[in-house]
């Protein structure tokens, strides 16, 4: 007589004193450098693997796996997990810590040693992120993986609440800026959620946010992507300033400036926190002299 396979929902997750246990066995104690709260709560962790909709074929890819607490979870809903840990010692770990937890499922898992800012290769083709992001990058690390892993169409991180609020702001919010228009460059983000200080290991000082994001096509302009960059980089770094001041220094003067977001249709005086990426696409196409 074969056994009823337990559910997802029923398999051992990493709590508190599994996290310490494998902390100690491996001398580790957590950085703020690198971001290191770990999650020790089964029920958010199944929370975050829910709200990521992971379909069982996919591969997803983890940023930051450090013990292991999502990685289990992943492992449950999806084909395959490509793991991405710019810690030696935790990415060494993490196998042991699958093979002890989930047997039938440690081939599934790949450990890339490496820093996910700079990472242009993986083992295998990833269509989802879902990560517990280190807070201080978390955001230069989305954009990057979405630049660089065009198969990456939908996934779900937890970043600091707030950083969560820029992402997924929108033009005439007080949080909007740079993340959030280069965000939506890429992708739709959605806030899917927040979580409370207490299950991590260490507990951190803030709340954190969960942002739900589904690629979409970038915006139709001949501007690149550098070039549209660009123009949302020099627009806030002066963000209360008019955007016909703010582009001085990109048009080469501020008539210039004013003579490119004519044409784009955006009005000079406006500032650059009330307009959306298809604009600042048009504003950088403006500059681009049209070849005969
Ligand atoms: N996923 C684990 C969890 O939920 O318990 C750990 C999350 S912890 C917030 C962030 C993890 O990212 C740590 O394991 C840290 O070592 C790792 N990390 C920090 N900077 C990184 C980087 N640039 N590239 C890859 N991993 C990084």
């Amino acid at each position: 007589m074969t056994l009823p396979q337990p559910s997802p929902a029923t398999q051992p997750l990493l709590g508190a004193t599994e996290i310490r246990r494998l902390a100690e066995e491996i001398g580790v104690r957590p950085t703020k450098t690198l971001g290191q709260n770990f999650v020790i709560d089964g029920n958010t962790i199944r929370r975050i693997v829910a709200a990521a909709k992971v379909d069982p074929a996919e591969t997803v890819l983890e940023v930051g796996p450090g013990l292991g607490s999502l990685t289990l979870g992943l492992l449950d809903a999806a084909a395959r997990v490509v793991a991405v840990e710019i810690d030696p010692v935790l990415a060494a770990k993490l196998p042991s810590t699958v093979q002890a937890f989930r047997p039938d499922q440690a081939a599934n898992l790949d450990v890339v040693l490496s820093d996910a800012m700079r990472v242009t290769e993986l083992p295998a083709v990833p269509t989802a992120l879902v990560a517990n992001l280190p807070y201080n990058v978390a955001v230069p690390v989305v954009l990057h993986l979405l630049e660089h892993f065009p198969s990456l169409n939908h996934g779900l991180v937890m970043v600091q609440d707030e950083v969560a609020d820029r992402m997924v702001a929108g033009p005439g919010s007080k949080t909007y800026g740079v993340p959030s228009v280069k965000g939506a460059w890429y992708s739709q983000m959605r806030k899917a959620g927040v979580i409370g200080m207490n299950v991590f290991w260490p507990a951190p000082k803030i709340s954190s946010g969960l942002v739900e994001f589904t690629r979409r096509e970038p915006p139709v302009t001949r501007a690149s992507r550098q070039e549209v960059f660009a123009v949302i980089d020099a627009a806030f770094a002066q963000r209360r300033k008019t955007l016909r001041a703010a582009l001085a220094g990109w048009a080469g003067g501020a008539a210039e400036a004013e003579k490119y977001l004519r044409i784009a249709g955006v009005d000079p005086s406006a500032r650059g926190e009330v307009i959306d990426v298809h604009a600042f696409a048009r504003i950088a196409e403006a500059k681009i002299p049209l070849v005969a």
